[in-house]
């Protein structure tokens, strides 16, 4: 019987991914709702998603046939691993494809983008122009250079913004219990506190885990100095919403650029979010769409990477 592959996020799809999976069974492209999906999964043996939809236990109980889930991401927290592994499918990802994903720049890149327009006031003074104005006073900014930039974990994405740091002259120190290697020119702090107490600007890149979630809450936004920048490309839980909306409204931060937010499944349905109302209102908030690995190259290469980890699966 011809393996029925459904590939849920179609838009931009890699050519040559799709050619590898045509090469393991019949590709049907589908961007369904949840409801068109539960109904379908019965008559399919692999799923190809990103960030779409929620996996959760009741997807998987429909799910007869599904061999496997392939997921071209590193973050799993959209998927119910308990519930895959119950109903024996196998979960394919970019987690821990260390050296692979070495090569991939578009999240470190990102940060960068969001570090370097919070500081210049980028959106701001782009949507005055484009208002019919040409103001230079409001949008004095701030120099990276000589500022102490702190990084919470420093894996694959922290290392790249460590050296995107010391390129642009700034001191990095950093905060990971479990490094896999260490960033020449990066301070090492033994605690998460000490890092909050000297950082000016603080970016955080660890995986959302039980023990990461809320790790970065009132107390530690407190120890920061006061007029502090925040920057979150990670995952939205790993910062207590509640308390980043207080040091913003008390001035404690001066800033924070996010590309994740905590429940961003109810956004894509259009629920109101505190924290894209507060940007709504001040430009001392820039939100992004969690848009870090969007860019052309980085997401054909992991497509083309995943497509062949999934023939190699297939073959086994
Ligand atoms: P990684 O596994 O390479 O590095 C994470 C580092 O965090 C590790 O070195 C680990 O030791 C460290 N760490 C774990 N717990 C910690 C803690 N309590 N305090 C300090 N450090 C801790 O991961 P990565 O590939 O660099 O990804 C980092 C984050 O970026 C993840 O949350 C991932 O989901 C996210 N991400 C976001 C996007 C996006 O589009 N915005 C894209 C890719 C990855």
């Amino acid at each position: 019987m011809t393996l029925r592959i459904l590939n849920l996020e179609p838009d931009g799809y890699s050519p040559q991914a799709r050619r590898i999976l045509e090469s393991c069974g019949e590709v049907i492209d589908g961007s369904l709702s949840r409801a068109d999906l539960l109904a379908a999964l019965p008559g399919y043996d692999v799923l190809i998603t990103r960030f779409g939809h929620h996996l959760d236990h009741e997807l998987f109980s429909r799910a007869t046939r599904l061999k496997a889930l392939v997921t071209a991401t590193t973050g799993l927290d959209h998927i119910d691993l308990v519930a895959a592994a119950e109903k024996g499918i196998a979960v394919l990802s970019l987690k821990g494809e260390t050296e692979f994903l070495r090569s991939v720049p578009a999240t470190a890149e990102h940060t960068w983008a969001l570090l370097l327009a919070l500081v210049r006031r980028l959106h701001a003074a782009v949507a005055s122009v484009q208002a019919g104005q040409w103001a230079r006073d409001p949008f004095r900014g701030h120099d990276l250079a000589g500022k102490r930039l702190g990084l919470v974990g420093v894996g694959r994405i922290g290392s790249r913004v460590a050296g995107y740091g010391l390129a642009f002259g700034m001191q990095v120190g950093g905060y990971d219990p479990h490094p896999a290697s260490r960033v020449s020119g990066v301070t090492y702090f033994d605690t998460l506190p000490a890092l909050l107490a000297w950082s000016q600007i603080i970016s955080i890149h660890v995986p959302l885990e039980p023990a990461t979630a809320g790790l970065i809450g009132a107390e530690q936004l407190a120890a920061l100095p006061s007029g502090a920048w925040l920057i979150n490309t990670s995952r939205g839980a790993v910062v207590d919403e509640s308390a980043l909306l207080a040091a913003l409204g008390s001035g404690h931060l001066a800033g924070a650029a996010l590309d994740v937010l905590e429940n961003e499944a109810a956004l894509q349905a259009g629920a109101p979010h505190p924290l894209v109302d507060y940007a709504r209102t001040y430009d001392n908030l820039l939100i992004t769409p969690h848009i870090g690995g969007a860019t052309f190259e980085s997401m054909a290469m992991t497509e083309v990477f995943m497509a062949e980890k999934l023939k190699a699966f297939l073959s086994v």
